[in-house]
């Protein structure tokens, strides 16, 4: 394990780097840019990637990682690859099959971490882990009551290890960062730059968060940037935060998160933005008994 990157240690065993690279691209940017962004993320340390069988970048992500396996910047074992199952493999019996493509598309043997993309069943999952598919299992979207459900199931063999959700400074998740860390689950962020402002989820005239003025503020008194300051206030909380980017230099940016730190005072004014505010609040499906945002955390 190299020793520049921070870790996490998850509640099985295993260690999650505490910066992801997140790979969900738009349908109009071509899929030759996972490739290119993906394979610059790897030469700039990041070592932990975040893709899922629905962003449909897979192969290009699979591509990226053992390209850069075969010219000996890295190992699979430096890799942490994280991918999720989709709604439609919920059926138990077809989800080792979506993970399985996964692994085809990827050309891998296994993945280190395996999430329910959206709130469902765990067994079939379990299952997955104990065919060495997956090294650990989690979750994503769960909200407080969907996570207790799964906890409190009679028989429940591996806890999940983590729980991926929306989380900026608009949005900061404290209830469920407090609930997370008191089961000993990771929370993973995910939009923590305010998200790619992809037309077909986001509101356009959502608030820009990289435009706030406090993170602002905060940037010019670090001499970082305001994206800087947003990544690293997840990691002074204890969150595993994922971070996008096609951008070379916002790439190579986003990994010198690990130079500097905000004061208490920092974290403080960060604290206050929040507003609870999603940018993928996902509305279409509130009307889907398990729809994950209804609920306060
Ligand atoms: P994000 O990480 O919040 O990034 C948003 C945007 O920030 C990027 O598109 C980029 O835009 C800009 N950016 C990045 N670095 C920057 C820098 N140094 N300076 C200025 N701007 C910068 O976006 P996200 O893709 O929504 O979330 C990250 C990852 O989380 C995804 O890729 C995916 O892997 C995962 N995710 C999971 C779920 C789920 O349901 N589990 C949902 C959403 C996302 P420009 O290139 O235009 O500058």
């Amino acid at each position: 394990m190299n020793s520049k990157h921070q870790y996490v240690e998850l509640n099985d065993g295993h260690f999650i780097p505490r910066l992801g690279f997140g790979t969900y691209k738009p349908q109009e940017v071509p899929n030759s840019k996972t490739i290119e962004a993906t394979k610059i993320a790897i030469e700039a340390g990041f070592r932990h990637i975040d893709c899922a069988y629905a962003y449909q970048v897979e192969e290009e992500v699979g591509l990226a990682i053992r390209s850069k396996i075969a010219d000996g910047t890295v190992k699979r074992e430096d890799i942490f690859y994280t991918s999720k199952l989709w709604s439609t493999f919920h059926r138990p019996e077809l989800v080792q099959s979506c993970l399985e493509k996964s692994l085809k598309k990827l050309n891998f043997d296994y993945v280190d971490l395996y999430l329910i993309h959206s709130p469902m069943e765990l067994k079939a999952m379990e299952k997955c882990k104990d065919a060495g598919l997956a090294k650990s299992i989690g979750v994503s979207n769960f909200n407080r009551r969907q996570l207790e459900m799964i906890l409190n199931k009679p028989g429940l063999k591996y806890k999940p290890v983590c729980n991926q959700v929306e989380c900026h400074v608009y949005h900061n998740q404290r209830k469920l960062l407090d609930f997370c860390k008191s089961k000993n689950i990771v929370l993973v962020a995910y939009g923590a730059l305010g998200t790619q402002r992809d037309k077909q989820w986001v509101d356009q005239s959502s608030p820009v968060l990289l435009d706030d003025p406090v993170l602002g503020a905060l940037a010019k008194k670090h001499k970082r940037s305001p994206a800087l300051i947003a990544l690293r206030y997840q990691l002074q909380r204890g969150v595993v935060v994922l971070a996008q980017s096609f951008k070379e230099n916002e790439i190579k940016e986003n990994i010198q998160v690990f130079d500097f730190e905000l004061t208490a005072e920092d974290m403080k004014d960060l604290d206050d933005l929040n507003r609870n505010y999603r940018y993928l609040a996902a509305e279409f499906g509130a009307d889907h008994p398990n729809y994950p945002f209804a609920d306060e955390y």
